[in-house]
């Protein structure tokens, strides 16, 4: 089914997806996607960014939004962005919110496919945990655990949702949120959902991270899974697929992409 290339087409028409991204990795991280995943979702898919810049505007139709968070690391700077992705979303009036990282590759019809199973109208919080354990919080009187979705693997949250946690973490004030408890922007966003509105994770296994072994996931079971990660530490950690070679294809994307649909254009590029 998924072999046939679809075509501009409805799929995820209801959805917003943001890709989280920083200036230093516009030129590095951003081509292979632009290139193959982003082409089938160009109306639903952003690029959430730290500076201006033109070529990358040009290129996604203007599918930028230079966030005026800090370009760095930190909890804050993650925050920020995480925070004007979902106050953009929300100006967005779509029915789902989907937030990757820069190093995903997002399997557009199966998104499609999963977002169908549930209602906008309801709660819901989908994502894959990676600890084998919730977090442990200390309040003043008692601990409580919750889970949060990784985001470096990709979530998506319904606007029903999204509306319920504007009031606490809108409005950027999730950076309050992670200041307050200290942890990173996906972990806030659990801390928000999870803990303090006591909506719960629905877990999807099918997004990943690269904090699991890419080559786990098995060739026949590519096209039910909803993303894809990479990472080209020392240690490299991509998907086991063939296609192209690994000087012009280091992360995979390209290959997974030319594997998922071959009638690509960017498949028959030289
Ligand atoms: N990122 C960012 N600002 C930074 C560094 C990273 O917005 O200063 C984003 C990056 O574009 C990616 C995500 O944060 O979408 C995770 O970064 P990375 O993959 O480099 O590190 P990881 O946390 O996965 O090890
Ligand atoms: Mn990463």
């Amino acid at each position: 089914l998924q072999n046939i290339l679809p075509v501009d087409n409805d799929l995820l028409a209801n959805v917003f997806i943001t890709v989280k991204t920083t200036g230093r990795n516009h030129l590095i991280r951003l081509p292979v996607i632009i290139k193959t995943w982003f082409q089938l979702a160009k109306k639903q898919t952003w690029f959430f960014t730290d500076t201006d810049d033109q070529h990358l505007s040009q290129i996604t139709g203007g599918h930028v939004v230079n966030t005026n968070c800090s370009a760095t690391h930190s909890r804050r700077a993650l925050c920020c962005k995480m925070s004007v992705e979902l106050d953009v979303f929300l100006e967005s009036k779509k029915k789902w919110f989907c937030h990757v990282d820069d190093d995903n590759y997002v399997n557009v019809p199966a998104l499609d496919e999963l977002l169908k199973l549930y209602n906008p109208i309801g709660d819901w919080y989908l994502g894959r945990t990676s600890t084998p354990n919730p977090l442990q919080i200390h309040t003043k009187s008692q601990k409580t655990t919750f889970w949060f979705a990784t985001g470096g693997a990709g979530f998506c949250l319904s606007r029903a949702l999204v509306l319920k946690m504007a009031p606490i973490s809108g409005n950027g004030k999730l950076m309050a949120i992670g200041d307050r408890i200290g942890l990173p922007d996906d972990v806030s966003v659990g801390y928000v959902i999870e803990y303090l509105l006591k909506i719960q994770l629905t877990r999807v296994e099918q997004f990943h991270s690269h904090l699991e072994p890419m080559r786990l996931i098995k060739k026949d079971l590519f096209n039910e899974q909803l993303t894809f990660s990479y990472s080209l530490d020392n240690e490299p950690n991509t998907v086991e697929v063939e296609g192209f070679n690994e000087i012009t294809d280091p992360t995979r994307f390209l290959s997974l992409h030319c594997f998922l649909f071959p009638e690509s254009p960017c498949c028959f590029e030289k």
